[in-house]
């Protein structure tokens, strides 16, 4: 179902302009862009499977495709005044939509101590002024494995439950590797929120995921065992 009414993920401020120049806002949203590398190998032990193809994707369009070295991840809601219980509650429902659509493959824990966090989630107050955002992720990551070593995701508060889960689940969808956005307006992972319908997790968002860790997600590696990258980092920020 497609509808017309839609709401970036993007800056706030320009909202309305985003329907005009949807353009300008995919363009703005690649963060620190770079990209066109293959798909980098999984560092989990196991037999890909070649036959499997994860298609309908998107993965081509994904300036950066990045991965965790292993699950679960740990995210760490910051206590600032924006937080509360409800809205955390809310982002958890927009993360276990990730959770539930890959069969508990990529499973993440809270945590209360921030030097533990993986993910670190913090909410904003939604003024509507220029910067503002409805969701924005910085992630960190090793250039030669595009392992991700931490996620600072930032998540607006429009006061729509369903229009906040949504920006939970799209930002959990960053977090998780998917750096980039697909082109396709149905999927969760277009850059533009959808404020009347259902952004869910679609065929294409999972099987985007799915091959960008090849099928493989490490879930047998504590997180304290887990690899520590050790080279050269870069940060992107993506909306
Ligand atoms: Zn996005």
């Amino acid at each position: 179902m497609i509808n017309l009414s839609k709401r970036r993920w993007t800056p706030v401020g320009l909202l309305m302009a985003a329907v005009a120049v949807p353009m300008l806002s995919i363009a703005g949203c690649g963060g620190g862009g770079g990209g066109g590398s293959a798909i980098p190998s999984p560092t989990a032990s196991g037999t890909p499977t070649p036959s499997q193809n994860f298609t309908p994707n998107y993965v081509a369009s994904i300036e950066n495709r990045l991965r965790w070295a292993s699950f679960p991840i740990n995210v760490y809601f910051v206590p600032n005044s924006e937080f509360n219980a409800a809205r955390r509650n809310i982002a958890i429902t927009g993360f276990n939509q990730w959770v539930s659509a890959t069969g508990n493959r990529v499973p993440y824990q809270v945590v209360t101590d921030a030097n533990q966090a993986d993910i670190s989630v913090t909410f904003s107050s939604f003024s509507g002024g220029p910067g503002d955002e409805l969701g924005l992720s910085t992630i960190t990551f090793e250039q030669s494995t595009n392992l991700i070593i931490e996620v600072a995701m930032n998540i607006g508060i429009t006061g729509d439950s369903r229009e906040d889960i949504q920006t939970a689940a799209h930002e959990f969808g960053h977090s998780l590797g998917i750096a980039g956005h697909s082109p396709n307006e149905a999927d969760l992972m277009f850059p533009v929120g959808n404020s009347a319908g259902c952004s869910c997790i679609t065929t294409a968002d999972l099987n985007t995921l799915l091959a960008i860790y090849n099928g493989q997600f490490n879930t047998s590696t504590s997180r304290s065992a887990r690899t520590r990258p050790t080279g050269p980092t870069r940060t992107i920020t993506i909306h």
